[in-house]
C-alpha cells in the first residue's frame, strides 16, 4: 500500500491503525504517477487560524475521505488523534467495518480507563470518550468498565514502591505449538535436557542473588509467578530445587499468591503437583485451549480434553486452592459449536480462573510459516461473546485484559475470575503499576516508581542465559541503583 504523510510525523501511529484493518500489509512511500490501487493519504495543514486533518484511503480504485477541523492551539497529542480519527473514519466507509475496539491500538485498554479516571472523568464521561473519540464498541467499553471495577475493589492500584512480585521464566515445553510465538524450547533432546539442568542451575544462583538485593533493599515480596514456556516440564526434582532455593532466599509471609503455570496436561504428573503443594503453590494453570481432541491434535498439542480433566481432578483432591484455564478461540476447525462445548465444559468444572485468548498469528509460529487459515473472523467475535456472556451468568468477572498485535477481528484476551481468586500478579504486569523483578532467559524486570517504568532485559534464550550468565548477575545491580537513585 502506498503511504503518503504530509505535514507531520506520525507514521507510526498512522502505519498501526492501518494494520487494525489490514494486519499483513506493507507500506510503501505514495507516489503519484504511480498505478498502485490501493494508497492512503494523511495531511496535517496549519492555516491561519485553524488546524486541517485530512485523511483520504483508496482500495481497488475506490475512495472516501473525511477530515477535522481544529482550533490553532491543539496539543500535538490531540492533532495526532483526530488525524487517526479521520482515517479510521475514511477506511471504515470504504470497507463497510466497525472495529470492536474501534481505533485503539494500545494493548492495555483499561489502563485508558485508570488514566481518563485519574483525571477527574466520570464512568460515564469514560464511557463518551471511548465511544466518540476511539470508536469503541457498547460491548468492549463495558467489558473494559467492568474490568476497571474488580480492579478497583481487589487491589491496590496505587504505584507502591517497596512491593514487588517475583517472575521465574521456564522457557522449556514438551514440544511446540503451532500457535506458539515464544522462546520456548522443545525438550525432546537429550542434549535439551542438558541444557534445561544447566539452566536451573544458573537459575538458582539468580534467585540468590536477587533475594539478596531483595533482603538489602528491605522489599515487601506480594507474589510469586512461575511462567514460560511450561514449569512443569521440569523434573520434580529440579522444580523442589527451585522451591527450595525460594525458600530460603525471600520472604514468603505475605505472599498472596504464589503461582505455578502447569499449562500442559502432558507435563503434569502427581509428584510434580504434590511438590508443588508442599512448597504451598496457591495457584496453577491447566490450560485445555479447546476441549476438542482433532483442533489439539492439529495444533501440536500432545494432550486430549480427557487428560485435561483427569489433571484437573487430581490438582482438585491434592486440594489446590486455586486453578486457572485457558482457552483460545480461532484456532483452525474449531467450529463455534465446539468452540462452545470448550466453554461449557471448562465451567462445567469450576476452576477459579478461566481465561479467554483471541488467537494471535505472529510470523514467529510454526503455524504463520505454514500458511495456516484461522477461523473467519466474524465467527471469532461470537466465540468471544459467547464466552463473555457465558462466564459472568456463571459467575466469572472479568479483572483483566489486554490486546497483542495481529490478533484475529483486532480482539482481546481476558482474564475471568470467581470473586476473590483474581491473581494480582496478572493485574500488576498488565497495568504496570508494580515493580516485577524477572529471573531467567527471556525475563524482563520491570521496576515502577511514580516517575515512570525502567526495564532490565534478560538474555533472550536459554543457551545465550547460560553462557552469558555472569552479565545477567551484573545487570541485577540495575536494581540497587534504582532504589538508591
Ligand atoms: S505450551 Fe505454551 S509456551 Fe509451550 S509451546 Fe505451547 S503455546 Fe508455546
Amino acid at each position: 500500500m502506498k503511504l503518503s504523510l504530509i505535514g507531520h510525523n506520525h507514521k507510526y501511529q498512522i502505519e498501526s491503525l492501518i494494520k487494525i484493518f489490514f494486519p499483513t500489509v506493507r507500506f510503501s512511500d505514495h507516489d503519484q504517477s504511480g498505478t498502485e490501487k490501493d494508497w492512503v493519504i494523511t495531511r496535517k495543514k496549519q492555516g491561519k487560524h485553524h488546524i486541517y486533518l485530512l485523511a483520504i484511503a483508496c482500495l481497488n480504485g475506490k475512495k472516501q475521505a473525511a477530515h477535522f477541523v481544529m482550533a490553532q492551539d491543539v496539543s500535538e497529542q490531540e492533532a495526532r488523534l483526530q488525524l487517526c480519527a479521520a482515517l479510521y473514519l475514511a477506511l471504515s466507509r470504504l470497507l463497510n467495518r466497525q472495529l470492536p475496539w474501534g481505533m485503539m491500538t494500545g494493548i492495555r485498554p483499561v489502563k485508558t480507563v485508570h488514566q481518563l479516571m485519574e483525571q477527574g472523568n466520570s464512568p460515564e464521561q469514560v464511557r463518551k470518550i471511548l465511544k466518540t473519540k476511539y470508536f469503541v464498541s457498547d460491548e468492549k467499553i463495558d467489558l473494559c468498565l467492568k474490568t476497571f471495577s474488580v480492579q478497583q475493589r481487589c487491589f491496590v492500584m496505587e504505584c507502591q514502591p517497596k512491593v514487588f512480585s517475583l517472575y521465574i521464566s521456564i522457557p522449556f515445553c514438551p514440544t511446540r505449538c503451532s500457535y506458539c510465538s515464544f522462546v520456548s524450547q522443545a525438550i525432546a533432546t537429550k542434549a535439551s535436557i542438558e541444557l534445561m539442568r544447566e539452566y536451573v542451575k544458573n537459575l538458582i544462583a539468580e534467585l540468590a542473588v536477587t533475594g539478596e538485593i531483595v533482603k538489602n533493599l528491605g522489599l515487601k515480596l506480594e507474589s510469586v509467578y512461575f511462567g514460560g514456556g511450561t514449569p512443569t516440564a521440569l523434573s520434580a526434582e529440579l522444580l523442589e530445587e527451585l522451591f527450595v532455593c525460594i525458600q530460603k532466599h525471600f520472604d514468603l509471609s505475605q505472599l498472596s499468591e504464589y503461582t505455578v503455570e502447569a499449562g500442559r496436561p502432558d507435563t503434569i504428573t502427581l509428584e510434580k503437583l504434590q511438590v508443588l503443594k508442599k512448597y504451598r503453590v496457591s495457584r496453577i494453570s491447566i490450560n485445555p485451549q479447546s476441549f476438542n481432541d482433532e483442533v489439539l491434535r492439529n495444533v501440536g498439542r500432545k494432550h486430549t480434553a480427557q487428560d485435561v480433566i483427569d489433571c484437573y481432578q487430581m490438582a482438585r483432591k491434592l486440594g489446590i486452592s486455586c486453578i486457572n484455564m485457558d482457552l483460545i478461540a480461532g484456532l483452525p476447525l474449531e467450529s463455534l459449536e465446539s468452540f462452545q462445548h470448550s466453554i461449557d465444559q471448562a465451567i462445567a468444572l469450576q476452576p477459579e480462573n478461566i481465561t479467554v485468548h483471541t488467537l494471535t498469528i505472529k510470523r514467529s509460529s510454526d503455524f504463520y510459516a505454514a500458511g495456516e487459515k484461522p477461523n473467519r473472523n466474524s465467527l471469532v467475535a461470537e466465540m468471544v461473546s459467547y464466552a463473555g456472556n457465558h462466564l459472568r451468568q456463571a459467575g466469572y468477572m472479568p479483572y483483566y485484559l489486554y490486546r497483542q498485535k495481529n490478533m484475529i477481528d483486532n480482539l482481546e484476551n481476558v482474564g475471568y475470575s470467581k470473586p476473590g481468586f483474581e491473581s494480582p500478579y496478572n493485574v500488576y504486569i498488565m497495568e504496570e503499576n508494580q515493580t516485577i523483578l524477572a529471573v531467567g532467559a527471556g525475563a524482563v524486570t520491570k521496576l515502577v516508581d511514580e516517575t515512570g517504568i525502567s526495564r532490565i532485559f534478560n538474555y533472550k534464550y536459554p543457551y545465550e542465559y547460560n553462557n552469558g550468565f555472569s552479565e545477567m548477575i551484573r545487570r541485577k545491580q540495575q536494581v540497587v541503583n534504582f532504589y538508591e537513585k
